[in-house]
């Protein structure tokens, strides 16, 4: 018979030679893994939306960290909740918070854990929005100032990495100048670039105590429907010195992804969001679906996409099934 197709199962008749042809791979050296660092002692909260994800007290979280290193990955996100919020979020950029500490707890047991910093005021402020507000609006410049003293602050804390994830205009020249005046200018920025007012952080909300107490974030962050925009986004950051690129929520908008890998040639880092991650879990204890294979589909999904890293709450569970 005259061959008049192509026999592109030729490639995929065994584990082998599926193997051997396979493009894309997640390794555990791609995985950051957020923590949410909580004042106090002894405690370990599970966030209710988020089974398996915990809020840490210092030494709780001194125990999570040998566990997480154990398992070979490498970075981590920190989020702080402080007790105490105000307007201004002062706990952000007080050089001994709950966040700061955290910092150097880790540095001082794990040097070489890459330790990056979510670098905001909504955690920090009674409000819960990211910035400063004056008469019911997110104020861009003044928030800029205490952006640059809450990076200074997590530097001399410890952190590798500074990643604002504020969307205001300008935070990435803001905190570059910042950094540098301080003496960090080794210190990289990694720019949530492209972050969408998104229903997917909802869960994350729970966990880091930062419901906005009046409105939404829609001044702020992107638009759902923009694709267009976030590569202007993209491209001021770049122009401003980030390092690294973020595309948030990582799931939905895999399409940004794809677009920030074909427009520059920054590291791109997926956030794969509380939601995603919540749903998955819901699925999971119902027994509608395999979780592992789910999870490595989205994962290796980000990486066919362009992401070079993945910020996940799977890691810890990613990083046990790929030792194995
Ligand atoms: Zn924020």
């Amino acid at each position: 018979m005259a061959q008049t197709f192509d026999r592109h199962r030729r490639l995929r008749k065994s584990a082998a030679m599926r193997n051997l042809v396979r493009e894309n791979h997640v390794r555990v050296e791609d995985l950051i893994y957020p923590l949410f660092v909580v004042e106090g002692t002894g405690i370990k909260n599970e966030i209710p939306s988020m089974p398996g994800v915990y809020q840490l007290s210092l030494d709780t979280l001194a125990e999570e960290m040998k566990e997480i290193e154990a398992l070979g990955i490498q970075a981590v996100l920190m989020f702080g909740v402080p007790t105490h919020k105000d307007a201004c979020g002062t706990e952000a950029y007080n050089d001994d918070a709950i966040t700061q500490q955290a910092m150097r707890l880790i540095k001082e047991a794990h040097p070489e854990m890459i330790v990056i910093a979510d670098t905001c005021l909504c955690e920090y402020t009674d409000h819960g929005h990211c910035g400063v507000i004056h008469e019911g609006e997110v104020m861009n410049d003044e928030t800029l100032k205490l952006l640059g003293q809450t990076a200074v602050s997590q530097a001399k804390a410890g952190a590798d990495i500074i990643a604002p994830s504020n969307m205001m205009d300008g935070f990435v020249v803001a905190i570059r100048e910042a950094l540098d005046e301080a003496g960090f200018e080794h210190i990289p920025i990694m720019s949530y670039a492209v972050k969408y007012a998104s229903a997917f952080y909802g869960p994350f909300r729970d966990a880091a105590g930062s419901t906005p107490q009046f409105g939404d974030r829609k001044s702020y962050q992107m638009d759902a429907s923009n694709a267009r925009e976030g590569l202007r986004e993209a491209a001021s950051d770049v122009k401003e010195g980030a390092d690294f690129l973020i595309v948030k929520p990582g799931l939905a908008f895999m399409d940004m992804v794809l677009r920030l890998r074909e427009n520059f040639n920054l590291p791109i880092v997926a956030y794969n969001v509380s939601a995603e991650y919540s749903m998955v879990k819901a699925a999971a204890l119902n027994g509608w679906i395999d979780e592992e294979r789910i999870v490595m589909e989205t994962l290796v999904g980000f990486k066919r996409a362009g992401a070079d890293l993945i910020i996940t709450y799977h890691a810890k569970d990613v990083a046990k099934w790929l030792a194995r």
